[in-house]
């Protein structure tokens, strides 16, 4: 007998794959733009009403409804923090995290199952690899969170890349994700409310530039030497600073959108004057702003978070030299830390 489970997800069908389905079984050609709707709602396959019984009957015996199956679900920030961790085909793991502001409500979305970038001083970069994540999968984490939200009488708002993956390195799925999510009968949200952030793959953020598509882009900083960045970010070694900075900048020329920088504030690695100055000549005069974020401690690692003052007086260094520069409280820690980092991350950037 075929588990539950082992049931493709029918959220995973191409369009033409549920249109020969539903042909097959002698539907009309609507059904399966009434299918897809009902899906982008997260309707279950059992809850489609204006489907035939029998119609739903068949579906269920080939499919399960969405891709994801959620297995732990975690509050925080007396509850505007929510943190969902699914089961995805083949046994892995990825998270999401819904974070409620007064006007608005992010979600933080995972491209990959682990990382191969293999950043020192992060808990997705230090397990090992799983696989991409397949567009349907990154949609199903939006649509399950606006199902989530809307019970509460909430929208969803914004969508942040910032959860386990490198997402250029995973580029036609999230691609393929993103103009599903910002489509206007499904999720809507619009692009410009969409932040992909990267580690710096620049062939692949030259080909988002020349997509056109106005998504915010996030470059993962973190240094402004190469060869502090090389032990950072490794992939620096294969595509170092100025190349990085370069395709950023031809993306804030093709989108006209300001392109964000990320700091993940080190203590006593990359938090000296020096640093600042050095970001300081990298950046200036550039359509840019930098987001400092305070590390938040991962087991293993040789890395400590900075005390509030050091934080402060480097965020007031990077601001002498001419650049903006945002620096936000560690809010988001409490209960499961893992991904408590993501709020703090996340706050500055949309707000
Ligand atoms: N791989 C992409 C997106 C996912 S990581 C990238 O690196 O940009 C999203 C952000 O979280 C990155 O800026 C990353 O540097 C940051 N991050 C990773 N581990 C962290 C930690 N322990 N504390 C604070 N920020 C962290
Ligand atoms: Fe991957 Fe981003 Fe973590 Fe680096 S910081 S290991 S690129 S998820």
């Amino acid at each position: 007998m075929i588990s539950l489970a082992a049931k493709p997800a029918l959220s995973g069908l191409t369009d033409d794959d549920l249109s020969e389905w539903l042909t097959a079984r002698g539907q009309p050609p609507y059904r399966a733009r009434q299918i897809r709707q009902d899906l982008w709602r997260g309707a279950l396959i059992e809850a489609m009403s204006e489907l035939p019984s029998e119609l739903r009957q068949e579906l269920t015996e080939d499919f399960r409804s969405h891709s994801l199956e959620e297995i732990r679900r975690t509050e925080a920030d007396q509850a505007s923090t929510t943190k969902l961790l699914y089961r995805l085909e083949g046994g892995y793991t990825v998270e999401a995290v819904v974070m409620r502001y007064e006007r608005r409500t992010t979600l933080c979305i995972s491209s990959q199952v682990g990382c191969p970038i293999g950043c020192p001083f992060c808990a997705t970069g230090q397990g090992s690899f799983g696989r991409n994540l397949r567009s349907h999968e990154i949609v199903d984490q939006g649509v399950d969170a606006a199902r989530l939200l809307r019970q509460e009488g909430r929208r969803l708002s914004h969508l942040v890349f910032m959860g386990m993956g490198e997402p250029m390195a995973n580029y036609e799925a999230v691609l393929a994700a993103v103009r599903c999510l910002a489509e206007p009968g499904g999720l809507g949200i619009s692009p410009r409310r969409i932040t992909v952030s990267t580690a710096g793959l620049v062939p692949r953020i030259e080909r988002l530039a020349a997509e056109g598509l106005p998504v915010t882009l996030a470059i993962s900083l973190h240094a402004a030497r190469d060869e502090l960045r090389d032990d950072l970010v490794p992939i620096n070694r294969k595509y170092p600073l100025a190349a990085v900075v370069a395709a950023a900048d031809r993306f804030g020329q093709q989108t006209g959108r300001r392109v964000s920088y990320e700091w993940v504030v080190l203590a006593g690695v990359n938090d000296s004057e020096r640093d600042a100055r050095e970001l300081g000549s990298l950046l200036r005069g550039r359509l840019a702003h930098v987001n400092l974020i305070p590390f938040n401690p991962v087991d293993d690692t040789p890395y400590r978070e900075p005390e509030a003052p050091a934080l402060r007086r480097f965020a007031a260094q990077i601001r002498a030299q001419g650049l903006n520069v945002t620096l936000r409280d560690t809010r988001g820690r409490e209960g499961d830390a893992a991904c408590g980092q993501l709020r703090a991350r996340v706050e500055r950037e949309l707000g």
